[in-house]
């Protein structure tokens, strides 16, 4: 339901002519990160999502921004390689919504040796210090190491046989908001960004391409990119009336949030008896989020976590909590749809996570480029592939920048983190520090763009409970696109994990008067 918001407009089409050189389909995170990485080098954009922003699959992850330990098994190097890269740039970039967390894997012999897990852990500690410095930066997080889980700091939570253990870095995100991010910076490069909009269909027409959306509008444009993850193919074969070779196989996987289940800051990586990993990660505080599964499904829309899954996954973690996980204590269940190109390998857990880029075009005009596949971890670089893909249709085009551009609040200059907060609650000191806290966790700098001339707290307007203020909810209605309560309470913030039926009640209210 849309019942406030604006549509945001800007970046005008460039002359020539075409309206726009680039319509971006889909608004999850491989659409906005091309989009944004387009915008900036001078291309006239439209995106067209048929939702909110990082409805489908991007809001829906494990929240890591990792290499993927477990795909050293499956020999993807060069996935593994390039995300442990990318782990870096985007704790550069992205320094607000990504944060390095220390990962434990509890030793069971008869699963995996020791051998091969440390072996996994060497190459895995090594495949990043490679990628990163064949680059300009430096490896900035500790390495893997051998761990007792009998002693402090990690004699928590679990059964105690599990003596021994071994550690290492991957990194947590935001997945939501680095997509309202990556918009948000293409709105400010120029990128026209329409959300509750669908793009109904595409013809080529003497070399553009004729688009019809579901506002009504219709507009030319010479290229599109088809970033609709799960809606890949039909977008394709349905809409845009285009044959292509490759497939998409769709996987779902669940997830449950429960009371958290264990004390401390680490994550558990957890070998399930399938061959499978589980993980259990902090949450939100005071939460455990666990996940996930890998079902094949046929349909992409509204994916459910079904009870199976949910008996599956407590089952995995029970295998080592001292204080079992109930089904009866989850208190927020999500799935999503990944949308994996099809490399023909039947077990949905073994299917390549790497993606795939596929231009056709039509004696050297009006390309379309699909994508196929993808982690969130990887999206920049993606979209760094798949201008280099688009670049000969616009010959003037710029190169590639997202590397060492800092997203829309995590500009932080030399003062890192801390230093940003403290000036943060220096500026308000009448507002609470939990409440800047949670602004400043949300929208980094841009916290003082929520707050404004707020001097204190009554400024905030009503407070709908779980850190949700008047104040950031006209904020997010008016600059993020935020249009119905799904939006607002768990895509731009989680504060309906926080909160009452009733006061999630009273933000849908709020959000249609
Ligand atoms: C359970 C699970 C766990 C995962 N965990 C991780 C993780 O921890 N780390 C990681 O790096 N990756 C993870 N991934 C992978 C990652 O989430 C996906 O690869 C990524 O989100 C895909 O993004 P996307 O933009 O391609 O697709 P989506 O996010 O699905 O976006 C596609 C968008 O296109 C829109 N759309 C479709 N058709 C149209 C149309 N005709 N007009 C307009 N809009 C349209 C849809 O509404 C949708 O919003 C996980 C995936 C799943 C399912």
């Amino acid at each position: 339901m849309r019942c406030i918001g604006e549509r945001v407009t800007g970046g005008r089409p460039q002359g020539g002519k075409a309206d726009y050189d680039l319509l971006v389909v889909g608004g999850g995170i491989n659409g906005v990160g091309i989009a944004r990485d387009a915008a900036g080098r001078g291309l006239s954009v439209l995106l067209s999502e048929k939702d909110d922003l990082g409805a489908a699959t991007s809001s829906a992850s494990s929240k890591l921004i990792h290499g993927g330990l477990r795909y050293l098994e499956q020999y993807e190097f060069r996935l593994v390689a390039e995300a442990l890269a990318e782990r870096e740039v985007l704790l550069a970039t992205a320094r607000h919504l990504v944060w390095p967390t220390r990962f434990v894997m509890p030793h069971v012999p008869e699963l995996r040796p020791r051998w091969m897990i440390r072996t996994g852990l060497f190459l895995y500690d090594h495949l990043g210090v490679l990628a990163v410095s064949r680059g300009t930066r430096r490896a900035s997080l500790p390495g893997s190491r051998g761990v007792r889980l009998d002693r402090p700091p990690l004699a928590s939570g679990l059964r105690p046989h599990f003596r021994h253990g071994f550690e290492y870095s991957d990194c947590r995100v935001d997945d939501a908001r680095l997509v309202v991010a990556n918009a948000m910076d293409a709105r400010a490069r120029g990128a026209r960004v329409l959300t509750r909009t669908e793009c109904v269909s595409a013809l080529r027409e003497r070399g553009l391409w004729q688009v019809a959306l579901s506002n009504g509008e219709s507009a030319t444009v010479r290229a599109i990119v088809n970033a609709a993850g799960p809606w890949v193919k039909q977008l394709l074969n349905d809409r845009l009336r285009q044959p292509s070779r490759d497939a998409v196989r769709l996987v779902k996987g669940s997830h449950i949030v429960l009371p958290a289940l264990y004390a401390g800051e680490h994550a558990f990586i957890l070998q399930n008896d399938d061959r499978r990993v589980v993980f259990m990660i902090p949450y939100e505080g005071r939460f455990t989020l666990v996940g996930t599964t890998d079902v094949a499904v046929e349909e992409a829309a509204s994916p459910q976590a079904t009870a199976e899954e949910v008996q599956y996954l407590c089952r995995a973690v029970n295998r080592y909590l001292a204080k079992p996980a109930n089904v009866a204590d989850i208190v927020w269940r999500y799935a999503g749809v990944r949308p994996l190109y099809d490399d023909g390998t039947s077990d949905p857990s073994a299917i390549t996570r790497d993606y795939t880029l596929r231009v056709d075009d039509d004696a050297g005009a009006a390309p379309v480029l699909s994508v196929f596949g993808g982690k969130i971890t990887t999206y920049r670089r993606l979209a760094e592939h798949a201008l280099e893909k688009l670049a000969p249709y616009f010959p003037g085009m710029k190169g590639a920048w997202t590397a060492a551009v800092p997203l829309p609040g995590s500009d932080f200059g030399d003062a890192g983190r801390e230093r940003a907060r403290a000036a943060l609650e220096a500026r308000y000191p009448k507002i609470p520090r939990a409440t800047l806290g949670a602004l400043f966790r949300r929208h980094g700098t841009l916290a003082s763009a929520v707050l404004g001339d707020a001097a204190r707290v009554a400024d905030l307007g009503e407070d709908f409970g779980g850190g949700l203020t008047e104040c950031e909810l006209a904020y997010l209605a008016a600059r993020e696109w935020a249009s119905s309560a799904d939006d607002v309470l768990w895509r731009r913030s989680k504060a309906g994990l926080h909160m009452s039926e009733s006061q999630r009640a009273r933000v849908a209210a709020r959000m249609c008067r």
